[in-house]
């Protein structure tokens, strides 16, 4: 049995390798535990940009997890935490890897535990909830609440490689986050393996006076409070109407104050996208429009009657600000390209590339300033910064 270094490995107390993985192998089959190079490699990493240059250049093989353990129940999650705990060896659970943060870099010789068979899909359709393993991705749930009329209304840019899990995890937004709200607004209870093992459910009711809400010490803890297993989400009925249209916008100031009169006249569009003028330069091009305003993307769905009228208020909104309205093109082309990532992977591979993307939030009051601020602190570092506001709430936006 070799005896690895444990200052570098991140492992606390005198133990080899083999015994875990050993006994991992024991309670998983041996099938389900890998040790293959590659596939350490591939898990030792998500898809922040950093991580692409980092692999490039050969320097994430050093950081690789020990092994990594592919579970499909929550009892196999326990075991896996139980010989963990046992062995004092870090545990990173692994769902799509399409986190953008770095959160697998952090424990070198951990246990990698792979929860993508985590599979679970069970809905209430009058109660509009599913319960939804940790594993299904974001775009097979979606795909399953639709086939019986319901649409989950979380539709993230990388809903074809994120988790279920992963989103709980994070905290996850999608692009309809407006109207539908985000994982934390979503999340109806969850089941979740704490670090010794044991499967706890969070409460089931609709809501009640009943103390704390559990759920919320597990929803955006990045997985260091507990696995999570499957989350009761609700669904909302398929929308009959789904409309979109777009606004050209002066300049970032004018673009932040007509979504916060948006908000003030008690709209919640679905779909909010504030682009500055370098962002919007690709999508005015694509459809032959000229290029050299700010973008405003505005979508709303729904019942038809319902969603024309508050389409419609919303262009008086703007109208009243002397916004002008850019017609459907650009907006109905953005909506069908939003899940291309063609430019990110291309643009790694040119000297530079992408250097981060990262999320600013502000309430209204403070939100130009710190649109402009991140802006000028940004600018020094990069040959080019674009910025947009994706995210609106009641008291601010990101
Ligand atoms: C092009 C692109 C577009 C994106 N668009 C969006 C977007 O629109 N909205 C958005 O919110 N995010 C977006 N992201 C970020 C990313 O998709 C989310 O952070 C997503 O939630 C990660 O899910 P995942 O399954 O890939 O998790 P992973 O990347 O595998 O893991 C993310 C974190 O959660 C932990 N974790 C994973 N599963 C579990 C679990 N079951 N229990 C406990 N902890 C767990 C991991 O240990 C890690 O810390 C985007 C990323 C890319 C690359």
């Amino acid at each position: 049995m070799s005896r690895m270094n444990h200052q570098d490995t991140g492992v606390t107390r005198s133990q080899t390798v083999d015994t875990v993985i050993q006994e991992l192998e024991a309670a998983l089959g041996a099938s389900c535990v890998s040790t293959d190079p590659g596939e350490l490699l591939a898990a030792s990493h998500g898809t922040w940009p950093v991580e692409a240059k980092l692999e490039r250049l050969g320097r994430l093989r050093s950081q690789t997890p020990r092994c990594i353990a592919s579970v499909a129940s929550a009892t196999e999650v326990g075991a896996v935490l139980g010989i963990a705990a046992r062995h004092q060896v870090p545990v990173l659970p692994l769902g799509g890897a399409s986190g953008i943060v770095g959160a697998f870099r952090t424990a070198p010789g951990a246990i990698s535990l792979n929860l993508r068979g985590l599979k679970r899909f069970d809905l209430d359709p009058v109660s509009m909830t599913a319960w939804v393993g940790a594993g299904v991705t974001v775009q097979q749930f979606e795909d399953s609440v639709q086939e019986q009329g319901f649409t989950s209304g979380h539709y993230p840019q990388s809903m074809r490689l994120a988790t279920i899990g992963g989103m709980v995890a994070t905290n996850g937004a999608g692009t309809f986050s407006t109207k539908y709200g985000r994982m934390r607004d979503m999340v109806q209870g969850l089941e979740v393996v704490l670090a010794d093992g044991r499967c706890i459910t969070t409460h089931l009711g609709p809501d009640a006076s009943t103390g704390p809400d559990l759920n919320h010490l597990f929803i955006g803890a990045e997985g260091t409070l507990g696995v999570i297993v499957a989350a009761r989400l609700q669904v909302w009925p398929a929308p009959a109407c789904r409309l979109m249209t777009a606004y050209a916008i002066p300049s970032p100031e004018r673009g932040l104050e007509a979504l916060r009169q948006i908000v003030v006249q008690g709209l919640r569009p679905a779909l909010v996208r504030l682009y500055d003028e370098a962002e919007a330069e690709g999508l005015w091009r694509a459809v032959d429009a000229p290029p050299g305003a700010g973008l405003l993307i505005i979508g709303q769905d729904g019942r038809a009657d319902v969603t024309e009228l508050e389409m419609r208020i919303c262009r008086e909104i703007l109208k009243g600000m002397g916004v002008e309205h850019a017609g459907d093109a650009v907006a109905n082309h953005w909506f069908a390209h939003r899940f291309d990532w063609v430019r990110i992977p291309e643009w790694n591979d040119r000297a530079g590339g992408i250097a981060d993307a990262i999320e600013v939030s502000a309430p209204w009051s403070r939100l130009p300033a710190v649109w402009n601020a991140t802006r000028e602190a940004i600018a020094p570092l990069c040959a080019r910064v674009e910025s947009h506001v994706s995210h609106i709430y009641h008291v601010g936006g990101s």
